[in-house]
């Protein structure tokens, strides 16, 4: 608990892990717990609860669903369903989208979009990045030809997580290739159920679908769904980005895995005593501790600042980048606890049709304590965390540029 906290803050605390006592389902809370990824259903089912009780999008503005809470709150809300072994939200659609349309959106757009969220019937994927645009992002060439009423889109994106859930994309997209890269860019909302839209799953190394392929032929798309100006869509890409590495401090889910690695800690033997009780053992969790307590600190005088009004500024580099290497650090570490029990995977829940890979059977995992199973899933999947979002090298670039001004 934090010293800091009055008796309202511990009152406020002991009502959160009250209702996440009472209503998180058990079969989601041990799925958490054990390290695999929400799926569509999972988050779909928590999203619900937390709307039954107004604490979906407790950060969003009070008239658009937001709980009005202040940083302590925010702070506490996120510990407890960390450690109670919560979904997280869904980060496309109420970190990134939401914050961007209430900023940059029309009224007519937020009133369409917005309940649409909250309602828990419209989920949304960034269709960003290109097979020939990544870090460098300007260079996209998905390109957006006006047509009357309408934009006709045609082009591929890739690396679209969740796309295969999404009922909605907001795009980039190329309005004017004659002007510099970034200032011919353009952002559009567009429905996935238009006609030329296609999807090609892509598999990670855990098995696990993670991402697809959006190809776009020819579709039209009202020129009512662009945000913002058309040609100055950079502007508004970037301040989603801002928001995207705040999110992506992952500051919740290195406080779960923390947690979870100690309660593994009590258990897991080595030479007869537990590796909690061993100084090793104990000086590794300290300093993954001290190095998590650090950016809790930094991620909440970055939220202070922007609930006090300020916009969020490239400096947010840094806790995307100290916050994905933090949750690889704690999953290695986890793995390193396990030995041996560390090395399996359980394929069963990442590849639901055929098994390409020759997995193990269901019988191979009931050798493994509960909490292994899942340890390799997600110690693979975070090598993602220091590419996605930018990788750690274009979050350098952007501080010694922008922040440092080098
Ligand atoms: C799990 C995951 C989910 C993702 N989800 C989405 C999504 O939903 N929507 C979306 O649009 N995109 C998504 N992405 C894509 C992500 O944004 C890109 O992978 C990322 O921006 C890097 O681009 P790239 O893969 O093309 O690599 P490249 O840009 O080709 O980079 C390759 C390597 O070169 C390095 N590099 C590149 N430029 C520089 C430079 N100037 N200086 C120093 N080093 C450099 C990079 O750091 C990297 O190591 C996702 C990626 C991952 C891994």
């Amino acid at each position: 608990m934090d010293m800091q906290e009055t008796a309202e803050d511990r009152a406020f605390r002991a009502e959160v892990a009250g209702f996440i006592a009472d209503k998180l389902p058990a079969d989601i809370r041990t799925r958490v717990r054990d390290g695999y990824d929400a799926g569509r259903d999972d988050t779909r089912r928590w999203h619900e609860i937390l709307a039954a009780r107004g604490w979906l999008v407790p950060s969003w503005p009070a008239e658009w669903g937001g709980a009005g809470w202040n940083v302590m709150q925010r702070h506490i809300f996120e510990e407890e369903c960390a450690l109670g072994y919560c979904p997280p939200v869904h980060g496309i659609t109420i970190g990134m989208l939401g914050p961007v349309l209430i900023r940059y959106g029309t009224e007519a757009q937020k009133q369409r979009y917005l309940p649409a969220i909250l309602n828990v019937r419209e989920w949304w994927c960034q269709g960003y990045s290109e097979p020939g645009a990544g870090s460098d992002l300007a260079s996209l060439k998905t390109e957006a030809r006006r047509d009357g009423d309408a934009y006709i889109v045609n082009g591929s994106k890739i690396w679209t997580s969740t796309g295969e859930w999404a009922t909605h994309m907001f795009c980039l997209v190329r309005t004017d290739k004659s002007a510099k890269p970034q200032e011919g860019i353009s952002f559009l909302l567009i429905d996935m159920k238009t006609a030329g839209i296609s999807i090609r799953p892509i598999h990670a190394i855990n098995g696990h679908r993670l991402f697809n392929q959006v190809f776009l032929d020819n579709v039209v798309v009202p020129v009512e769904n662009l945000v913002h100006k058309e040609n100055d869509g950079w502007s508004v890409a970037k301040s989603l980005l801002e928001h995207e590495r705040l999110n992506l401090s992952r500051v919740g889910e290195s406080k779960k895995r923390l947690h979870r690695l100690k309660e593994i800690a009590r258990v897991e033997r080595e030479g007869g005593r537990t590796l909690i009780e061993q100084d090793w053992f104990r000086r590794k969790l300290a300093a993954l501790e001290t190095r998590l307590r650090a950016l809790d600190a930094t991620v909440l005088r970055f939220i202070a600042r922007t609930q006090s009004g300020a916009a969020l500024d490239p400096s947010v580099s840094m806790l995307k980048l100290r916050g994905s290497q933090l949750v690889q650090d704690i999953l290695q570490a986890t793995v390193d606890a396990l030995g041996y029990y560390g090395l399996p995977f359980d394929l069963s829940t990442a590849l639901s049709d055929s098994d390409p890979l020759g997995g193990l059977a269901d019988d191979d995992l009931d050798v493994l304590p509960d909490y292994a199973a899942g340890a390799s899933v997600s110690r693979f999947r975070s090598r993602a965390f220091t590419i996605a979002g930018g990788s750690s090298e274009v979050q350098r670039n952007v501080m010694a540029k922008q922040v440092l001004k080098l």
